[in-house]
């Protein structure tokens, strides 16, 4: 999957009320590239991964998918879109608390009618090492394994790339760092390009490809 997003920019509010969150963003995004996306708070990091998921619609600029204008679909057709080929890893996990983690995991696919494929979830869940926790409910799992699960969740559908919203950012340091290596590892064994925002440059050098955001404009990291 080919995405290319070409001056996309963010206006909310009206007259003197108005911020530009997001202003002529431009990147091309290939399959397998492992991107940060670095900038202090209120710098238009989220905005920007909202409009490049789908989860929100720019004022102006153009987003496509393998060659597609994702923005003329209709929400429903959107919604399905995202629910087979984006996955969504959050700061603050967002599984739902009545459900087991492996109920969590394949909800995705249960939204879409279809049944999981076991040999595909057992080697996520070995691969994220949470095979022994998938009948827990997450205030039986701590923080970094919770997350381990959000990521199983976003790997299911088999997406052909994975947003995340500062996947660390609810973590202590140890946690954070095993969750990253994870997404390391997750990234060179499965090939999904992955897409990350973070207001911590130490997270943000892990990534072959970097981007940062100043006050609504995007630029490519040197080197
Ligand atoms: P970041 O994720 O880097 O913290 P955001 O994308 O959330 O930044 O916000 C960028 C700018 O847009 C900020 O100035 C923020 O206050 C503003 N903003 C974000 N969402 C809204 C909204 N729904 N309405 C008005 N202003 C918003």
């Amino acid at each position: 999957m080919h995405i290319q997003a070409q001056d996309l920019s963010k206006i909310y509010g009206q007259g003197e009320n108005q911020v530009t969150a997001l202003n002529r963003a431009s990147l091309e995004i290939a399959p397998g590239d492992f991107i940060s996306i670095a900038g202090p708070s209120g710098s238009g990091k989220s905005t920007l991964l909202h409009l490049l998921s789908g989860l929100d619609r720019p004022t102006s600029g153009r987003l496509t998918y393998d060659g597609r204008d994702i923005c003329g679909l209709t929400d429903r057709e959107l919604s399905a879109f995202r629910r087979r080929r984006i996955g969504f890893i959050f700061q603050q996990f967002r599984l739902l608390p009545v459900l087991t983690a492996r109920e969590n995991i394949i909800m995705p696919l249960l939204l879409d009618r279809k049944q999981p494929d076991e040999t595909y979830l057992n080697h996520l869940a070995e691969l994220l090492g949470i095979q022994d926790r998938l009948t827990h409910l997450p205030h039986e799992l701590s923080g970094g394994q919770q997350q381990r699960v959000a990521i199983a969740r976003a790997l299911i559908a088999g997406p052909d790339v994975v947003f995340a919203d500062e996947p660390t950012g609810n973590l202590d340091s140890r946690s954070g760092g095993e969750v990253m290596s994870l997404l390391q590892t997750v990234h060179q064994e499965l090939g999904k390009a992955l897409v990350m925002i973070t207001h911590d440059s130490r997270i943000a050098a892990l990534a072959p490809r970097r981007l940062s955001i100043v006050d609504g404009i995007l630029s490519e990291v040197a080197g």
